[in-house]
């Protein structure tokens, strides 16, 4: 019998860490299952074992001089000055044992959930340990080193010959996953993100569009420092909503980064845990609408991995399962017992942020309006292409 959803997760996966102080830290991942095993949301059955990506997979994507290098910089043979050539040994990705097997760990969750739904054992598969955006083929970037959205929608092409759309609300641009994928028609890319004018990686911009064959099938969506929720979430659905209905995929990826909230501390934008609980809801909805309810959702971004990341990415499994309604009880407060004592700042104890979570931004009519014209930018080529 095909089950509902499926969660990939391990606590190896764990094993990704670059040191205690760096701001990508996999511990999110324990604080989100552990969070959902208390509320009783969660258990065995749903829970499938990430496997370890073989090199042949990982060279779906990465080139062979790369992946060598990871593996001796994980060995601790590889020097500082060619690490460099890498993107590795840099204060972003930082040089950390077995990095090889850590990185392949979290690529091998993504292609099992691939492959459960794929497969049709699954009808949806969640792998928070995923959603690695900024690996480059030659390069590690921005805390990734292999990307497993890229070589997870290369592994559906080749395997499934089905047709893809990865839409990604992180609050950085996913240039990796697009910059993969730039000349292909099959694969459709959608990043929504924070203006590159002061943003890691600083590309995403409304024009990039795709090349060749490609053009038209990446739509960049940058908004706005300070934006909301109700603007986010309204280019967020129209333009999720119009490229299912004008590229008509066999399979949506999402990236689910979490740190487009106003709490997260290396963005800019002002979105409340509401926004958290839309996108995976309108990701439902379009994938059970336009490709028979096939859904891959990944993790990515987040920063704030006490207050944001746990109710975010437990509202992704919350939704996939059909159990929004224990979002009307409060945090559990075993859980509240079992991490407070760690957390640098007072957990949250509902799936509500504070109406005075942030004073009132005096621009916002100047925002939603700038958005509204940058999805119509985005989206002209398409609404034209109707008509
Ligand atoms: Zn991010």
């Amino acid at each position: 019998m095909k089950q509902q959803a499926a969660f990939v997760y391990s606590e190896d996966q764990l094993s990704y860490k670059f040191s205690d102080d760096h701001p990508f830290n996999h511990l999110r991942l324990k604080l989100t299952y552990d969070l959902l095993q208390k509320m009783g949301a969660i258990d065995d059955k749903h829970v499938q074992s990430p496997r370890m990506a073989t090199d042949e997979e990982i060279g779906l994507i990465h080139d062979k001089p790369y992946i060598d290098a990871v593996k001796a910089a994980g060995e601790g043979r590889l020097s500082r000055g060619i690490a460099n050539n890498y993107g590795l040994g840099t204060d972003d990705t930082p040089v950390f044992s077995n990095m090889h097997e850590a990185a392949a760990l979290l690529v091998g969750g993504t292609l099992t959930a691939v492959d459960l739904v794929m497969e049709g054992k699954s009808e949806h598969a969640l792998n928070l340990g995923g959603g690695l955006h900024h690996g480059f083929r030659g390069k590690a970037s921005g805390f990734c080193i292999y990307n497993d959205s890229s070589i997870a929608i290369e592994y559906i092409r080749r395997h499934y010959g089905a047709r893809i759309l990865y839409v990604d609300t992180d609050a950085h641009h996913g240039d990796g996953v697009q910059w993969a994928f730039y000349d292909d028609p099959d694969v459709c890319t959608l990043s929504i993100h924070e203006t590159g004018r002061y943003l890691f990686p600083g590309t995403g911009d409304v024009h990039e569009k795709g090349s060749g064959q490609g053009y038209g099938f990446s739509i960049n969506l940058p908004i706005d420092a300070f934006t909301e929720d109700a603007s986010f979430l309204e280019v967020y659905e129209n333009a999720f909503k119009e490229m299912m209905e004008f590229f008509k995929p066999d399979v949506v990826v999402t990236q689910n980064g979490a740190d487009a909230h106003y709490y997260d501390p290396l963005t800019h934008l002002s979105n409340s845990i509401r926004a958290y609980r839309e996108i995976p809801k309108i990701a439902h909805q379009l994938s059970h609408d336009y490709c028979s309810g096939r859904w891959i959702a990944v993790g990515g971004g987040g920063y704030d991995m006490w207050r944001v990341v746990p109710r975010a990415w437990a509202m992704i499994w919350l939704e996939m399962t059909g159990q929004t309604h224990l979002l009307n009880q409060p945090l559990p407060s075993s859980w509240h017992h079992s991490w407070q004592a760690r957390s640098p700042v007072q957990l949250p104890e509902d799936w509500s942020d504070p109406s005075d979570m942030y004073p009132p931004i005096p621009r916002r009519l100047e925002i939603t309006d700038k958005n509204h014209k940058t999805l119509n930018k985005a989206l002209f080529h398409i609404r034209n292409e109707k008509k």
